[in-house]
C-alpha cells in the first residue's frame, strides 16, 4: 500500500500481486467499480455513476524515473466541441468550458497523465491542454505530445517541436513520441536522414524531454526494426484491446510480449477500439454478464488492458463526463481480469470478428477532407448500423422488413450526416488514405457505402 495524505492508495502492481492475475475468484468486497444495472431496452449494462472515488486511483511507478502515473490517462484527441462560424464556413472548435470541467474532474479524481499531439483538433488540442493545465503545479501532472509524421523538412520538424513547448506553456515535455510510426520510408526520412532522432535524443540529454518513445501503427517488420534500434526507448505506445490482442494488424499480444522481453513500459491507445467495444452484441454481452452481471462492456475492455503488468498507462479520449466517471471507477482501483475471464474475452473477440465492420477508430487524422466529406462520420454510421444489425440485407427477400430497414437506414443517415458531408461527395482524390493509421481504403469504403445508399434509395 502507498500512503498519500493519510489515505491509503493501492498501486496496480500491489493490486495484481494481491489479487493474482490468474486467480479465479475476485473478493467481492474489494470490487468498487461497476455495480451497473441492466437496461430493459438494450439488455446492456448501464454504469452506476454515483460515488466516484477521489482517492483510489491505481498508479504505476516507473523504475527508471520514479514517475508515478495514473493507470487511466486522459487523451485529448476527443475534447467536446462547439460549432463556430469562420470566414471559411462553420467549423468545430474545442468547447473550452466543457474541456476544463473534464480536466478539473480528472485531476480531482487522481488522473495525472495528459496526452496530446500536434494534429489533434487540428492543432487546437495542445494549446487548450496547456492552457487548462497551467493552473496546476507543473509537478502535479505529466504531459505527453508527439512529433507529427507530416513534417516536411528537418527545419520544419525542429520548429514544430519548439512550437509545441510554447503551445503547451511548459519548459519540458514529460513523454515525447515519434508519432504514429507506420511507414519505414517516412521513419527513415524524418528520423535518420534529417537527423531528428539524434536531435530529440539531445533534447532529452538537455532535459527538455524527460522520456522518449514512439507510438505505432505499422507492420511487424517496422515494429521489430524500431524496437531493435540502439536507443534506450523509455516507452512504446501500442494499440491494444481484447479484440486486437489476437486480431490486430500486428497482434497486440505479439507487441506486448516483445516489450515485456525488453522491459519497456507500454502505453495503450484504443482500449475500446474507437468506441466499438463500448457497446457489444447480445451474444457477447450475455457472455460478459454471465461472468460478472454488473460490469459494462467498457469496464471489461478497460480491465483487460489494465490487467497487464507492463502497462504503464491506458489512454482514453473522453468526450463526456459520464465516460470519464465510468473509467475512473473502473481503475479506482482496478480489478484485474482472471485467466478464465481473459479466455472469455478472447472468445468474444472471435465473435466480434464475424461482423463486417470498417476498422475506423474515429481518430480524425484523415480530416478535413478537401471536398467536405465527414469521413469518420460516414464510416462510423455504417459500422453502427452493422453492429446493431440494422443494415438492410440486399441479398435477402425484398419484404416488409427489408422496406422498413431500408427506410430506417436512409432516414437515420440523412439525419446523422449533413447533405454536403455524405459519401457521394468523395471524388476519390486519395488525399485522406495515407493519413489513416488503420490503413482503411477510405475512398473505396465510401464508394461502397454510397452504392448501398443509392441501391436503398432505388428500392
Ligand atoms: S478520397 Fe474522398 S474522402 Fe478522401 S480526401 Fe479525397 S474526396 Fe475526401
Ligand atoms: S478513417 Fe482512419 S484516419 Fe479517418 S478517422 Fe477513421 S481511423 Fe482515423
Amino acid at each position: 500500500m502507498e500512503e498519500n495524505n493519510g489515505k491509503q492508495k493501492i498501486s496496480r502492481r500491489t493490486a495484481l500481486k494481491y489479487m493474482g492475475l490468474g486467480a479465479a475468484v475476485i473478493p467481492a468486497s474489494i470490487y468498487l467499480g461497476g455495480c451497473g444495472r441492466k437496461s430493459k431496452d438494450s439488455g446492456q449494462i448501464v454504469p452506476d455513476l454515483t460515488n466516484i472515488p477521489t482517492d483510489k486511483m491505481t498508479y504505476t511507478t516507473l523504475s527508471k524515473t520514479g514517475d508515478r502515473i495514473s493507470l487511466l490517462g486522459f487523451g485529448t484527441m476527443r475534447y467536446p466541441t462547439v460549432e463556430r462560424q469562420t470566414p471559411e464556413g462553420v467549423r468545430n472548435f474545442i468547447d473550452e468550458e466543457k474541456a476544463e470541467q473534464l480536466i478539473d474532474y480528472a485531476m480531482a479524481h487522481g488522473i495525472n497523465y495528459f496526452d496530446t499531439a500536434w494534429m489533434y483538433h487540428q492543432g487546437e488540442s495542445e494549446i487548450v491542454t496547456g492552457k487548462l493545465l497551467k493552473k496546476y503545479p507543473r509537478n502535479s501532472f505529466y504531459i505527453a505530445t508527439k512529433m507529427p509524421g507530416s513534417v516536411r523538412s528537418r527545419e520544419d520538424a525542429i520548429a514544430t517541436y519548439q512550437k509545441q513547448r510554447e503551445k503547451l506553456q511548459v519548459d519540458y515535455i514529460d513523454y515525447y513520441h515519434l508519432h504514429s510510426l507506420s511507414s519505414d520510408e517516412r521513419y527513415e526520412r524524418i528520423y535518420k536522414e534529417w537527423g531528428i532522432l539524434d536531435y530529440l535524443l539531445n533534447e532529452k540529454k538537455e532535459g527538455r524531454i524527460r522520456n522518449l518513445g514512439w507510438s505505432f501503427h505499422g507492420n511487424q517488420e517496422l515494429f521489430d526494426k524500431v524496437l531493435n534500434e540502439p536507443v534506450d526507448w523509455d516507452f512504446v505506445m501500442i494499440q491494444m484491446n481484447y479484440f486486437d490482442w489476437k486480431h490486430g494488424r500486428v497482434p497486440a499480444e505479439y507487441m506486448y510480449n516483445r516489450l515485456v522481453e525488453k522491459n519497456i513500459p507500454v502505453m495503450i491507445m484504443e482500449p475500446l477500439l474507437g468506441s466499438r467495444l463500448a457497446k457489444v452484441s447480445r451474444a457477447v454481452s450475455d457472455m460478459m454478464q454471465e461472468e460478472r452481471p454488473n460490469d459494462t462492456p467498457a469496464q471489461w475492455a478497460f480491465r483487460f488492458v489494465g490487467s497487464h503488468p507492463q502497462v504503464m498507462v491506458v489512454l482514453s479520449g473522453m468526450t463526456y463526463m459520464e465516460h470519464l466517471q465510468e473509467n475512473i471507477k473502473t481503475y479506482s482501483p482496478i480489478v484485474p481480469v482472471t485467466e478464465p475471464q481473459k479466455d472469455m474475452l478472447v472468445k468474444a473477440a472471435d465473435i466480434i470478428r464475424t461482423y463486417k465492420i470498417i476498422p475506423c477508430t474515429d481518430c480524425k487524422y484523415c480530416v478535413p477532407c478537401p471536398y467536405g466529406v465527414d469521413i469518420p462520420g460516414v464510416l462510423l454510421y455504417y459500422n453502427k448500423a452493422t453492429w446493431d444489425s440494422n443494415l438492410p440485407n440486399l441479398e435477402g427477400p425484398r419484404d416488409a422488413e427489408f422496406q422498413r430497414a431500408s427506410r430506417a437506414f436512409l432516414v437515420d443517415y440523412n439525419r446523422t450526416i449533413p447533405e454536403l458531408e455524405r459519401a457521394n461527395h468523395c471524388i476519390n482524390c486519395g488525399e485522406c488514405e495515407p493519413t489513416c493509421p488503420q490503413n482503411i481504403k477510405i475512398p473505396t469504403d465510401l464508394l461502397n457505402i454510397d452504392n448501398l445508399v443509392q441501391q436503398l434509395k432505388a428500392v
